[in-house]
């Protein structure tokens, strides 16, 4: 993966370097010059035009993913920076910058182990906050590899269809191709056409072409006891905390897809000692603040 500078308005790679600009919130950028269309411009790092600090911005985000709520987060920094942002503006913050990472990261090709763990876990979304408009049963669907602990595909979806099911399979396969060998999920119907669909069925071994390993626990039993539980219980821990979903099922979607950044790339697992990323791709993050890292590399790699 490379960085690429191409001019914002005729995206001509002719481009030269012409001067810095003098900002508030990031202090000296630099600034170039298209030299086919002559427009001068800055490169969008994915702070372009924010009021806020990458810092302060990521500092907020960070925070929220480790279990703060947002009024927390206005809380804590309001002590710290000189300009208090609304907890609107931080849930926002939260949204887009999940959203803008997880396009890049989504991308990214998984070395993993033989085995991926599917799981759901079922939400009751506030439709609203006005309590009235009630709540509606939602899942994410997620999997997670238990050799590398990183977290292959998750979705937030209305419901766990054999459709739904399907885009999280089928976005498995998509990044780990022929990787993935056994395929654990729970007794639920849908998942074991959906495997054989999405995996297919190969007429030399006269076997489909990965393993469902169909796990029935009883009502005491209560889990697996697999990677996928303690991920799950982590998930929970955190989603706890905001009461519940509410508003839009694309927000709730927006916030998980950050909790998976922040699970598979920010935050150290336990038991492998660094983060799941590590093991599963080549990417290197150097910085410190691996947010800011994440965000500039969403707008600037290809
Ligand atoms: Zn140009």
């Amino acid at each position: 993966m490379a960085e690429r500078i191409i001019c914002s308005k005729c995206e001509s790679e002719k481009i030269k370097k012409d001067g810095k600009r003098k900002t508030e919130n990031k202090g000296l950028i630099q600034r170039y010059k298209c030299l086919d269309c002559r427009t001068r411009f800055v490169v969008d790092d994915g702070f372009f035009r924010m009021r806020n600090s990458p810092l302060k911005i990521t500092q907020a985000v960070d925070l929220y993913f480790r279990g703060a709520s947002t009024r927390g987060v206005q809380g804590h920094q309001g002590m710290f920076f000189p300009h208090n942002a609304s907890n609107v503006s931080i849930y926002a913050w939260v949204l887009k910058y999940s959203k803008m990472i997880s396009k890049f990261t989504n991308k990214l090709k998984l070395k993993v182990g033989f085995e991926a763990q599917v799981d759901e876990i079922e939400f009751h979304r506030r439709k609203s906050s006005k309590a009235k408009l009630g709540t509606e049963k939602n899942f994410f669907i997620d999997s997670v590899c238990p050799q590398t602990k990183f977290m292959l595909s998750s979705e937030y979806m209305r419901t766990r269809s054999c459709r739904d099911i399907k885009a999280v399979i089928q976005r498995i396969k998509d990044r780990t191709d022929t990787q993935i060998k056994i395929m654990t999920t729970d007794g639920w119907n849908a998942y074991t056409n959906t495997l054989k669909k999405v995996y297919g069925y190969n007429n030399k071994t006269g076997k489909y072409n990965v393993v469902h390993n169909r796990v029935v626990v009883s009502e005491e039993q209560g889990n697996f006891n697999h990677p996928i539980e303690r991920l799950h219980n982590s998930v929970r821990a955190r989603t706890k905390v905001m009461r519940g979903f509410h508003g839009s099922i694309n927000s709730a979607n927006a916030i998980l897809k950050g909790y998976e950044i922040f699970y598979n790339f920010i935050n150290k697992h336990q038991a492998i000692g660094k983060c799941p990323y590590e093991l599963a791709t080549d990417l290197k993050l150097t910085q410190n603040n691996k947010w800011i890292e994440l965000i500039k590399l969403s707008k600037t790699s290809f």
